[in-house]
C-alpha cells in the first residue's frame, strides 16, 4: 500500500476564522481565551477535513497565528531583548515580533521579513548571536499532536530543520562583526534533541522536518552541519521525514541521500526530472521516498494519469512499500477549499483543486497506484480524466492573433527609438522639469470613503455613473494637492483600484477571479490572486480615461500608472500548460498597447511598477540568466513602443537587486524610483559602481510608518545620496505609493519633501 500525505495546511480557516479572530484580538476586541478557542476550532477543522479525504500522513504543529519560522524562534526562546522585560505574555511577545507593538509604555517595531524562497509568503527573520540563550519554551509540535489524537486525529507532527531555520536566519545587533548564525548550531541542537524526543516519548511514530535550503545552491556549504545535526537528531527522534520543496537537490543529494534519515521528501510538481536521479540515488538504502507529485504552490487539479506515472517509476525502482504520495509542499499556498467559491462557472470551476481538494488528490493517486479496487478511486479517476481531457480540450482554444504577435516580436521590438542620452533632452524640454524632480509613486490614501464608494458599486448602492463622478472628484482633490504643494511630476493617485494587480486582471481577456481564494501573504495578510486560465490580451484602454480626465486638470505633466508584467504575472496564479515567459509576453504586448495610448491621449510620462521582478527569480543561480532575460525583455517589450520624449518610469518596493543589478540597466527605463530610505544607502552604491547613467529617484522617506520626516531630515538625504548619485540624475520621491497612508501626514511630509528639493536646487 502507498501511504498519502500532506505537507502542511492553510492557516486562515474556511471562513477566514483566523485573520478575524486574530486582529479582534489585537484591537483589544476578544480576549485570548476567545482566540484560542477559534484556534481549536479550525485545527479541528483542519485535522478532520484532511483526514476524512482519506489521508494517511496528516501534519499537525505547523499551524502558526503569525508566521511558522517565528512560532520557532519563541519556542526556542530566540527572543531579541527589545521585546523583552515588558510584562508581555509569550503570545504577545509573539505578536510584538511579528507586527511590532505601540501601546501603553511598549514601543517596539516588528522584526524584518523577508520572502519565503520564491513565494509571496513572508516569514520573520530570526536574530541570533554568540551569548543566545536556547531552550524549549514550549513543545508546539507535541501540543498540537496531543490536541490531534483528543479529536481523534493521528498526525505527523512537522518541525523546521534547524539547518535551514539558522540558514534563514542573521545576526543580532548584538553579534560581533561577521557572526553567521550556522555557527550557533551546537547550542541549538540540544532544543531539537528535546523536543524531538519528548515526541518519541509520547508515542509519535514519524516527524515531518523541514529543510527547505536544501534545494539552494548554499547548502553545498552545509553539508557538514547536516551530518553532524541528523546524525544526533536520529539518535532521539522518532522515523524522520526530511521534506525539500520549491526546487531540486542538485548535487546536495550527495550528501542528502547519506543522512540517518527514515524518508526524503522532493518536490516532483516544481522538479520532475529529479525523481529518476533520487530514487537511484536512495534505493541501496533504507530510505523511503515521498513524492511531492500535487502541487502546493498552484490551483490547478492534478493530472493524475501524469502523476500516477511518475509514481509507478518511483515504484519500479524502489518498490511499493518505499513510496508516499504527497502534496509538493505544504498547501498553506493555497486557498482552503473550493466549495467556497458561489460564482464560478461550472467549467471553471472544475479546473481547480485548492487545499482540501489537494488532499483528497493524493489519497486518490496514492490508491490509484496501490491498485486500489475501490468504486470510490475508480469513479474519482475517470472524472479527473474527462476534467483534465476538458482543460486541455479548452487550453488548446489558444488566442491565435496573441499567439501570432507573439511570435512576431523582434529585437526593434525591445528597443526605444533612441539611447537614453538622447531622449533625455527631448524629455525634459517637453515636461520642462526643474533639476531635481519631485514626484510621487502613484497612489494616495485610500481613504474608507473611497473602500465605502467601492464596496458600495460592488452592491449596487451606487451605479456605475455615480461611481465614476467620486472617482473624478477624489483624482482633482489629489491633483489641486499636488499643485498647490508644487510637485513637478503628477500623479492621478489611483482611487479607482482596488489593486494593483487585480485592477488590470479584470480589464484583460484570460483572468478568473475568485470570492474566496485567499493566500497568507504574511501575518493576518491575505491576498486572492487572480488566475490566469487563458491567453491574454487588451480588451480595450485600461487607464486612458483617468490618466487623460487627470491630465486635462493641470498644465503640470501627469504620470500614467501601470503595473508591470512581470509583477501581473508574479502575483497571479499562472497557467501551467504553457510557459511564464509566454504569458509574461502576452502580458507585456497588451500593456505596450496601453503605453502607446496613453501616450497618444497625451500623457508624457509613464510608469511601469516591476516590485516583483526580484521574486520571481529561480532559487538556483545556473537558472537566473533565463528568467532575467525574459523579465528584461518583457519590461522592455511593453515599454519601448514610445516615442524619445515621453518618459518611461518604474518602480521597484523591495529593493534588495544588488545581485541582479545589470537587469536593472538593462530594463533601460528612463526613471527608476527605488525604496532606499532605509537601506543605508549601500544600495546606491551599486549604482555609483555600475555607473548608472539614466535617472533615478532613491525614496527620500519611509512610507510605510505615519511619521513624517522634517525638512532637514530630507536634506541630509539628499545630501548623502547625491555622494553616490550625480546631481543631473536625482529624482525626488517618497519610497513606495501613499495608499496605506493618512491625508494629514501624506501632506505634511509632501509640503517638507517639495522644500528640501528647493533648498538642493538652490545649494547643488
Ligand atoms: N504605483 C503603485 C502605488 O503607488 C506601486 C505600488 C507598489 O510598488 N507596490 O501604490
Ligand atoms: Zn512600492
Amino acid at each position: 500500500m502507498v501511504l498519502s500525505s500532506v505537507l502542511g495546511f492553510p492557516r486562515i480557516g474556511a471562513n477566514r476564522e483566523i485573520k478575524k479572530a486574530v486582529e479582534a484580538y489585537w484591537g483589544g476586541k476578544l480576549p485570548e481565551a476567545e482566540l484560542l478557542k477559534v484556534v481549536a476550532e479550525v485545527k479541528k477543522y483542519n485535522w478532520t477535513t484532511i483526514k476524512a479525504q482519506g489521508v494517511d500522513l496528516i501534519p499537525s504543529g505547523e499551524f502558526t497565528l503569525y508566521d511558522h519560522v517565528l512560532d520557532h524562534s519563541v519556542a526556542f526562546n530566540a527572543i531579541p531583548k527589545r521585546y523583552q522585560g515588558h510584562g508581555l505574555s509569550l503570545l504577545d511577545i509573539f505578536f510584538a515580533m511579528g507586527r511590532g507593538r505601540q501601546q501603553g509604555s511598549v514601543d517596539v517595531p516588528a522584526c524584518e521579513m523577508k520572502k519565503w524562497f520564491d513565494s509571496n509568503y513572508h516569514f520573520v527573520v530570526p536574530e541570533i548571536f554568540e551569548g543566545i540563550d536556547f531552550k524549549l519554551n514550549y513543545n508546539k509540535a507535541l501540543d498540537e499532536y496531543k490536541e490531534a489524537k483528543a479529536v481523534g486525529v493521528t498526525t505527523r507532527p512537522v518541525v523546521l530543520g534547524p539547518i535551514s531555520y539558522l540558514a534563514l536566519a542573521k545576526a543580532s545587533r548584538e553579534a560581533s562583526a561577521g557572526y553567521s548564525p550556522i555557527s550557533a548550531l551546537s547550542k541549538l541542537l540540544p532544543v531539537y534533541e528535546q523536543l524531538l524526543s519528548e515526541l518519541k516519548a509520547a508515542g509519535v511514530e514519524s516527524v515531518q522536518i523541514d529543510e527547505p535550503v536544501l534545494v539552494l545552491d548554499s547548502a553545498a556549504d552545509l553539508a557538514q552541519q547536516y551530518e553532524t545535526a541528523y546524525a544526533a537528531l536520529s539518535k532521539v527522534s522518532p522515523s524522520i521525514v526530511l521534506t525539500t520543496y520549491f526546487g531540486r537537490l542538485g548535487d546536495n543529494l550527495s550528501f542528502v541521500s547519506k543522512l540517518p534519515i527514515a524518508a526524503l521528501h522532493i518536490d516532483l510538481d516544481r522538479e520532475p526530472k529529479q525523481l529518476a536521479a533520487v530514487a537511484n540515488a536512495i534505493k541501496p538504502t533504507t530510505l523511503l521516498l515521498s513524492l511531492g507529485l500535487v502541487s502546493g504552490r498552484n490551483i490547478w487539479k492534478t493530472d493524475f494519469a501524469y502523476a500516477s506515472t511518475l509514481a509507478e517509476e518511483a515504484i519500479a525502482i524502489l518498490g511499493e512499500q518505499r513510496v508516499i504520495v504527497a502534496t509538493s509542499s505544504s498547501l498553506l499556498h493555497t486557498p482552503v477549499t473550493l466549495t467556497n467559491e458561489k460564482k464560478l462557472p461550472l467549467e471553471q470551476l472544475d479546473w481547480f483543486s485548492f487545499a482540501t481538494e489537494k488532499a483528497a488528490e493524493v489519497a486518490t493517486i496514492a490508491a490509484s497506484v496501490s491498485k486500489s479496487t475501490s468504486p470510490a478511486v475508480a469513479a474519482a479517476l475517470a472524472a479527473n480524466k474527462e476534467s483534465i481531457a476538458k482543460r486541455r480540450a479548452f487550453e488548446k482554444n489558444s488566442d491565435d492573433a496573441v499567439r501570432k504577435r507573439v511570435a512576431a516580436i523582434t529585437p526593434e521590438m525591445l528597443n526605444r527609438q533612441n539611447p537614453f542620452s538622447i531622449r533625455v533632452k527631448a524629455q525634459h524640454e517637453h515636461l520642462k522639469l526643474p533639476k531635481f524632480p519631485t514626484t510621487t509613486i502613484g497612489s494616495f490614501p485610500q481613504t474608507k470613503e473611497i473602500r465605502t464608494a467601492r464596496a458600495k458599486l460592488g452592491k449596487k448602492e451606487l451605479t456605475e455613473a455615480e461611481y465614476n463622478e467620486f472617482i473624478k472628484k477624489e483624482i482633482e482633490t489629489v491633483v489641486r494637492f499636488q499643485e498647490k504643494v508644487g510637485l513637478d511630476i503628477l500623479v492621478h493617485g489611483e482611487p479607482e483600484r482596488n489593486d494593483m494587480v487585480q485592477y488590470f486582471g479584470e480589464q484583460l481577456q484570460g483572468f478568473v477571479f475568485t470570492q474566496n481564494a485567499w493566500v497568507q501573504s504574511y501575518g493576518s495578510r491575505y491576498v486572492r490572486p487572480p488566475i490566469i486560465c487563458a491567453d491574454v490580451s487588451r480588451k480595450g484602454p485600461m487607464t486612458v480615461e483617468w490618466s487623460s480626465y487627470a491630465q486635462s486638470l493641470t498644465d503640470k505633466p501627469m504620470k500614467g500608472m501601470l503595473t508591470g508584467p512581470v509583477t501581473i504575472l508574479n502575483w497571479s496564479f499562472p497557467r501551467v500548460d504553457i510557459s511564464r515567459e509566454m504569458q509574461s509576453k502576452q502580458l507585456a504586448l497588451a500593456l505596450r498597447d496601453e503605453v502607446v495610448d496613453l501616450e497618444k491621449a497625451g500623457i508624457s510620462a509613464i510608469q511601469v511598477d516591476e516590485p516583483a521582478i526580484r521574486e520571481g527569480l529561480p532559487l538556483r543561480r545556473v537558472d537566473w540568466d533565463g528568467y532575467l532575460k525574459w523579465a528584461v525583455d518583457s519590461f522592455r517589450l511593453s515599454t519601448a513602443g514610445l516615442t524619445d520624449k515621453t518618459q518611461a518610469h518604474s518602480h521597484f518596493c523591495y529593493s534588495d537587486f544588488n545581485d541582479i543589478f545589470p537587469s536593472i540597466l538593462a530594463l533601460d527605463a528612463d526613471v527608476i524610483s527605488i525604496e532606499a530610505s532605509k537601506s543605508d544607502m549601500k544600495l546606491l552604491n551599486a549604482f555609483k559602481e555600475f555607473s548608472y547613467s539614466n535617472e533615478i529617484g532613491p525614496g527620500v522617506y519611509d512610507i510605510h510608518s505615519p511619521r513624517v520626516p522634517s525638512v532637514e531630515e530630507i536634506k541630509e538625504r539628499i545630501t548623502g545620496m547625491l555622494q553616490l548619485i550625480p546631481d543631473n540624475l536625482l529624482y525626488i520621491n517618497p519610497d513606495c505609493g501613499l495608499k496605506t497612508r493618512g491625508w494629514k501626514e501624506t501632506e505634511a511630509a509632501l509640503a517638507n519633501m517639495v522644500e528640501a528639493a528647493k533648498w538642493a536646487r538652490q545649494t547643488y
